[in-house]
């Protein structure tokens, strides 16, 4: 059976590879964490008329998909652009190897009445290919990354995991 490699798993990837590996492994702390009920909060109530949280093999989620073939994820902030925009081009690699091309991306930041496009060039292909060979290794391994602080341990749900 093919491994199940998530967005969200991408995304930690970017943000931090200990995060990804408790994650990974089902250690998951996320529904208590209020950053993540905000973004769930904000997520339910913005772009209300759209089509929302399109769920595809249990592997990527959409927020919603607009019209002209518009792939949308929403963020509540910029903080960690570069884990976003590599979780979208992710949500695009995914669908153009199950035979979906074509799409456009973008991700909204409704607090900052912003958004940014989305595209998937052959160089992303190709590193998004050893990010997911790196993510599936991470996984398997018995511990986690060591422990190095940053400045988003603060806002993390495995805070408390990370600082005993
Ligand atoms: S608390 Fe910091 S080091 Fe620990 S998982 Fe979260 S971001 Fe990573």
């Amino acid at each position: 059976m093919e491994e199940r490699i998530t967005g969200v798993m991408v995304y930690y990837y970017f943000v931090c590879k200990r995060k990804l590996w408790y994650f990974a492994n089902e250690i998951n702390m996320e529904a208590e964490n209020e950053n993540v009920m905000l973004g769930k909060l904000l997520d339910e109530n913005s772009y209300k008329r759209s089509e929302k949280h399109i769920n595809i093999d249990n592997v990527i989620n959409i927020d919603f998909v607009k019209e002209h073939r518009e792939l949308h994820e929403v963020k509540k902030s910029k903080a960690i652009e570069e884990a976003g925009i590599w979780q979208v081009k992710y949500y695009l690699y995914y669908l153009k190897q199950r035979g979906v091309e074509g799409l456009k991306a973008k991700i909204d930041y409704p607090l900052l009445k912003k958004n940014v496009e989305v595209e998937l060039t052959q160089e992303d292909e190709e590193r998004l290919g050893k990010i997911v060979q790196e993510i599936s290794e991470l996984k398997k391994q018995a511990y986690p990354p060591d422990f190095k602080k940053k400045k988003i341990c603060g806002k993390c749900a495995y805070h408390d995991l990370c600082f005993v």
